[in-house]
């Protein structure tokens, strides 16, 4: 079996390089020749862990390769997954297809013999049938089958999701793009992941359904921690109550600044236009969306009243920018809310991200950007902390408190004890959870 994965990203070169380490011959292609240029010399473009060694290994075992020539590696596939971004189309929210309508293009023009492309990319109800028109329509000779295979991996631990999925969901009735998918996917099916084969359509909608599912949990959880502030609750304990039952489930019920990331905002705003385009609003989804976007707002007036109720001139250090510890993904990060805001409020931002600062200073004007944490705090009025990297949750809170000129903790993470703090003598405000008298 020989595969294309066309774009080299976040999911393509994860994807690729773990079919790879099954044992399938992979050429990951991408646009972009910085990218692949580095791939060349092993140098990731992306921090994902572990991603550098399992690329080594299957490069120098000979089942892997990267290129910028789609032609090529196209002509010799089996199969070709798309794996190109679908950011919201600028204006009106719906999923901007023009990247994997491009890559489809391309892709028809270069099929050589029968061909399953596969979208792996998320997309709305109905892509596939416009990627077969498109493929059709360029090539009306050609042997082809178009398939859905949503991914489901999460940035920080990729590899192991892909690896030991939940589920691997595949949409085509065509029995000939089954048995590749099956071949494919054969040792997932030996460790007995569950393959669920379905309609393109139903496999396509699967992906958002389960993603604005995971966003509206996040954010029942945050309306929850927003009444626990003001009835003088425990949000930790109310999730562990209700995490504990298992209808509910014990995951995704972590209170903080509102979710961010490359999926879940674009998602579930993608997912919103396509059920009004349908005539079926999805009112739960709509509310999602706004509660998600006046919190990421939110959280700076926090840390304007954990500073007496002015930020103006202050120093504020922040920890962590990416949207998630263990990734350098900035794609909607709370982050990207939260520091303008303190920003516009007077405030100078002191900065550290263990591995997302180079996509940060892009993005973030005007920040001092620090080597560690506790360069961070020198002289700074308070910290905040936006994102739960390790690093940041064990800190040496007596030197931080003699760093800082006030002993002013602001978690948007819940990562410290709210005892500790207070016998270490800080002003510790967190979500959720009553402050100690
Ligand atoms: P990304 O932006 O990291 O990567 C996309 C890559 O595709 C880029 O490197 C770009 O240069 C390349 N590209 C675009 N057009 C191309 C073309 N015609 N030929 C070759 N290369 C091309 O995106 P990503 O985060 O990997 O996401 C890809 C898709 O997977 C999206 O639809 C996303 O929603 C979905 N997804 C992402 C995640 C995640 O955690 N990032 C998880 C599950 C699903």
């Amino acid at each position: 079996m020989r595969i294309a994965m066309i774009g080299t990203g976040y999911v393509g070169l994860v994807s690729g390089a773990c079919f790879s380490e099954f044992g399938t011959n992979v050429t990951c292609v991408d646009k972009d020749e910085t990218k692949i240029a580095k791939l060349h010399e092993n140098i990731m473009p992306i921090f994902e862990p572990g991603l550098d060694k399992l690329v080594e290994n299957n490069v120098s075992g000979g089942r892997l390769e990267f290129t910028t020539d789609l032609t090529e590696a196209v002509k010799a596939a089996d199969a070709v997954f798309i794996a190109v971004g679908t950011p919201t189309r600028r204006g009106d929210g719906h999923a901007d297809l023009s990247y994997v309508y491009a890559a489809a293009k391309e892709i028809a023009e270069a099929m050589d013999g029968y061909t399953v492309i596969v979208n792996k990319s998320t997309v709305p109800v109905g892509t596939g049938d416009e990627v077969e028109k498109i493929i059709r329509e360029t090539r009306p000779d050609a042997e082809f089958d178009v398939v859905s295979n949503p991914e489901f991996l999460r940035e920080g631990s990729a590899i192991e999701d892909f690896m030991r999925p939940d589920r691997v969901v595949i949409g085509t009735e065509s029995e000939r793009a089954q048995e590749v998918m099956r071949q494919l996917y054969r040792p997932l099916h030996l460790i007995e992941t569950p393959i669920l084969f379905t309609q393109r359509r139903t496999s396509e909608l699967i992906k958002y359904a389960a993603n604005t599912f995971l966003a509206a949990k996040i954010t029942f959880i945050n309306e929850i921690a927003d009444l626990c502030e003001k009835v003088g609750a425990d949000v930790q304990a109310v999730s562990k109550g209700i995490g504990l039952d298992g209808r509910i489930g014990k995951k995704f019920l972590h209170a903080g600044p509102g979710y961010g990331g490359s999926c879940f905002p674009k998602d579930t705003l993608a997912l919103v236009r396509t059920a009004q385009q349908f005539d079926s609003p999805l009112k739960i989804i709509e509310t999602v969306v706004e509660v998600n976007a006046e919190r990421k707002k939110k959280m700076a007036q926090k840390v304007i009243e954990a500073c007496g109720g002015s930020v103006d001139g202050k120093r504020i250090a922040v920890l962590g920018v990416a949207f998630k510890p263990n990734t350098d993904d900035m794609r909607d990060s709370p982050s990207l809310d939260i520091i303008p805001a303190l920003q516009s409020a007077g405030a100078n931002i002191v900065a550290f991200d263990p591995e997302a600062m180079t996509e940060a200073k892009e993005l973030l004007p005007n920040v001092e950007w620090k080597e560690n944490s506790y360069a961070t705090m020198e002289g700074a009025d308070a910290l905040v902390i936006i994102t739960e990297w390790n690093e940041f949750r064990l800190l040496d809170l007596k030197r931080v408190k003699e760093l800082l000129k006030a002993p002013v903790m602001v978690d948007l993470r819940n990562i410290y004890n709210r005892q500790e703090m207070k016998d270490a003598g800080f002003e510790y405000s967190c979500i959720g959870r009553p402050k100690l008298e």
